[in-house]
């Protein structure tokens, strides 16, 4: 598998590809969210690994707790799930209970708010941050190089 792994932590990053690349993986790694947008846009990735936290939210240790008190009580498991947290197209549309919006974490560095329609879909008002992202990512693909011959 071709794989792009998004993460500004080059430690972390690092790890990350040291270890799918000795899987057997093709991995790339941007470093930033800019990076990985452009890259991650080219369509040339079987699969993305995106650091992206979500300001605000709280994960429970399971030193600290049992797993399923993390799963059903902590906030950080609870603040997306179901549909009560959506808004308009989300809220009315009847895909909801299917793709429940999205991907959060999309969500925020495309749309810069994680409660956000996911800008993948059409009905997104920040969906035209992808087709600019797309659209530059072609222009780019199809940018001529210089070959120089010694
Ligand atoms: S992301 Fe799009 S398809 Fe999914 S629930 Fe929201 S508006 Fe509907």
């Amino acid at each position: 598998m071709r794989v792009l792994v998004i993460e500004d932590d080059a430690q972390t990053a690092a790890y990350m590809v040291k270890g799918l690349t000795e899987a057997g993986h093709t991995v790339d790694h941007a470093p930033n969210g800019r990076d990985g947008l452009f890259l991650g846009t080219s369509g040339d990735y079987d699969a993305m690994v995106i650091d992206r936290m979500l300001p605000g939210l709280d994960f429970p240790n399971v030193r600290q707790t049992t797993v399923r008190q993390a799963w059903y009580d902590s906030d950080g498991f609870n603040r997306f799930r179901g549909t009560g947290w959506m808004k308009e197209p989300c809220a009315s549309c009847d895909e909801r209970e299917k793709d429940f919006g999205g991907c959060r974490c999309q969500a925020l560095a495309l749309a810069g708010r994680a409660t956000a329609a996911d800008p993948v879909c059409e009905l997104s008002p920040f969906h035209h941050v992808l087709e600019v992202a797309a659209q530059e990512a072609a222009v780019a693909t199809l940018a001529p190089r210089r070959i120089s011959v010694a």
